[in-house]
C-alpha cells in the first residue's frame, strides 16, 4: 500500500479520502460473502434505504455518500488465474493483487496512479493510466458476479448491452463481489524523464505519443508551482525559469533486474512499482478527457487562462492520453482522448480555477472523470454521451426504486 490515508469509516460517519465528501449514513456494513451483500442489499430495499457499495473511498466525488447503507465490499477467497484472465474477489484492493498476479506470472494490462483503490471501484469510475493503445481499466472486464436490487445474481458476461452499461457504473447496477479481468504476461517498464519548455512538449508531443506504450507529462505553469513541488518532481535543470513540462515515457521488457538512475532520471521495474505514486498532501481534483484533435489548443488556453486569471496557481496538470472503448459511460466513446486533470488545494473555491478551467474544457466538448468533481448536467451529458441514455434505461430496469441511487447520482440517472 503506498498511501496512508484509507478512507475513514466509523459506526456513523463515512469520509472519503481527503475529507471532502462525508455522510452519516444508518449503517456501514462490512461484507465478506456474497449471501452477505445479497442480504445487505434486500434489507435496503425493503427498509426504502439507498444502498451504496464502496471500495477505497478514493474517489474526489459523492459517488459513495448515502444517509442509508454503506456498503463495505471485502469479499474473501482467493484471487484465481484462469488462462489470460483473472478472477478477483470484489473490494480487494490493488495493493492486493499484484503478488498474487505475479506468481502466476501476469499483470495488469495497465493502472492509473494510485493502488489504495478497490479494482471494483477503479472499474466503478473508469479509471486509467496513460497510453494511446491502453483503455481504462475498465475496458479489461471480461466477466462479473453481480447483486441486483431484487437480490438476485446476474451474471455479466462479455459482449454484452449489460456488460456495456455495467463496465463504468458507478454501482448503480448492483454490488460487483466478482470480477473477470483481462491480463498480459508480467512486464517490467522502462522509464525516462525530462524536463522541457511547453514549446517544446507540444512539438515532440505526437511522436511521443505513438512511439512509446506510455508518453504524459506534468505542467508545472510557474516557479511557485516547481517550487512547492520540489520535493515530488526532481530538481529543474538550472537556468529554467517559468513554465516547464516533465515529460515521462516508459517501455514494456521481459522481467529483470530493476535499476533506479537518479541523475539520469532513467529507471526500470516491475508495471505497478513503475505506475504507482505516494501522493503526500491532500487535494482536490477535477479531471476532463479532450478529443485529440483538439487537445493542443486546450492545453495553450490552459496556459493562458492560468497566466492571465490565475498566476498564483501553484500545482502541476498532469496530461494523460486513454484509448477508446466501448462502455457506454465511457469518456472515450468515440476515441482515444486527451486527458486533463487540474489538482487544487483542499480548502480552494470551485469557483476559482476549477469553474475557469472547466468552462474551457467543456467548450472542446470535454467529458468528467466520474470518480473526480465537476459540475456537468444530465441535460449536457446526454448530448455529449451517445450511451448515456441507453445507460439510463437499462439502469431503470435493474433498479425501478432507485436503491442504489444517492442525491447524486439521482440527479443524472434518474
Ligand atoms: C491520490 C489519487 C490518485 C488518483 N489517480 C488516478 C489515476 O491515475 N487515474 C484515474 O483514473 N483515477 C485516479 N484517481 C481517482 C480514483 O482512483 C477513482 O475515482 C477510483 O474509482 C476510486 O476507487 P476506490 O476503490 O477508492 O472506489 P470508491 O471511491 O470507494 O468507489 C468508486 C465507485 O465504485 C463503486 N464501487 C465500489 N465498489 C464496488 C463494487 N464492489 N460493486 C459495484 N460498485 C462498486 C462505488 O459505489 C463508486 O461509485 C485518483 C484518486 C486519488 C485520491
Amino acid at each position: 500500500m503506498n498511501t496512508s490515508v484509507e478512507a475513514q469509516k466509523t459506526s456513523t460517519i463515512w469520509s472519503n479520502w481527503n475529507d471532502t465528501v462525508r455522510c452519516r449514513p444508518r449503517r456501514i456494513v462490512t461484507a465478506t460473502t456474497e449471501t452477505e451483500v445479497q442480504e445487505a442489499v434486500t434489507h435496503a430495499a425493503s427498509a426504502n434505504l439507498t444502498l451504496r457499495p464502496a471500495g477505497g473511498g478514493h474517489s474526489f466525488g459523492p459517488v459513495v455518500a448515502t444517509d442509508g447503507i454503506v456498503l463495505d465490499v471485502r469479499m474473501s477467497g482467493e484471487l484465481t488465474i484462469d488462462g489470460a484472465r483473472a478472477v478477483v474477489p470484489g473490494g480487494r484492493r490493488l495493493y492486493e493483487i499484484f503478488e498474487p498476479l505475479w506468481s502466476h506470472n501476469v499483470t495488469l494490462v495497465n493502472m492509473g496512479e494510485l493502488d489504495t483503490t478497490a479494482l471494483t471501484g477503479a472499474i466503478g469510475t473508469g479509471v486509467h493510466g496513460t497510453g494511446i493503445q491502453l483503455p481504462s481499466i475498465s475496458a479489461s472486464l471480461s466477466a462479473a458476479r453481480l447483486v441486483a436490487a431484487t437480490g438476485d445474481v446476474i451474471e455479466l458476461e462479455a459482449r454484452t448491452d449489460l456488460m456495456r452499461a455495467a463496465r463504468v457504473s458507478m454501482g448503480m447496477l448492483g454490488v460487483m463481489c466478482e470480477t473477470t479481468i483481462d491480463v498480459l504476461p508480467a512486464y517490467d517498464l522502462h522509464e525516462t524523464s525530462f524536463f522541457g519548455s511547453p514549446e517544446q512538449a507540444l512539438e515532440e508531443w505526437d511522436e511521443l505519443l505513438h512511439s512509446n506504450r506510455h508518453f504524459s507529462f506534468y505542467y508545472l505553469p510557474n516557479e511557485r508551482a516547481t517550487a512547492t513541488y520540489a520535493n515530488i518532481f526532481p530538481p529543474v535543470p538550472s537556468g529554467t525559469a517559468g513554465e516547464i513540462c516533465y515529460t515521462t515515457i516508459r517501455n514494456a521488457l521481459e522481467p529483470g533486474e530493476g535499476f533506479s538512475d537518479v541523475d539520469s532520471l532513467e529507471r526500470r521495474d516491475r508495471m505497478n512499482r513503475i505506475l504507482t505514486y505516494t501522493y503526500p498532501v491532500m487535494y482536490r481534483e477535477i479531471e476532463y478527457a479532450i478529443p485529440l484533435d483538439a487537445a493542443k489548443r486546450v492545453f495553450r488556453e490552459v496556459r493562458n487562462r492560468l497566466r492571465d486569471h490565475h498566476p498564483s496557481y501553484a500545482h502541476p496538470i498532469d496530461v494523460r492520453f486513454v484509448a477508446q472503448d466501448d462502455a457506454l459511460l465511457s469518456w472515450c466513446h468515440d476515441g482515444p482522448k486527451a486527458i486533463f486533470s487540474v489538482p487544487d488545494s483542499r480548502d480552494c473555491k470551485y469557483d476559482d480555477v476549477f469553474a475557469d478551467l472547466e468552462a474551457v474544457f467543456c467548450h472542446h466538448g470535454g467529458l468528467p472523470h466520474w470518480g473526480k468533481e465537476h459540475r456537468l448536467t444530465a441535460q449536457r451529458l446526454k448530448q455529449l454521451q451517445p450511451g448515456f441514455e441507453q445507460f439510463r434505461e437499462i439502469r431503470r430496469e435493474l433498479d425501478p426504486h432507485g436503491v442504489f441511487l444517492n442525491d447524486h447520482l439521482r440527479a443524472l440517472f434518474l
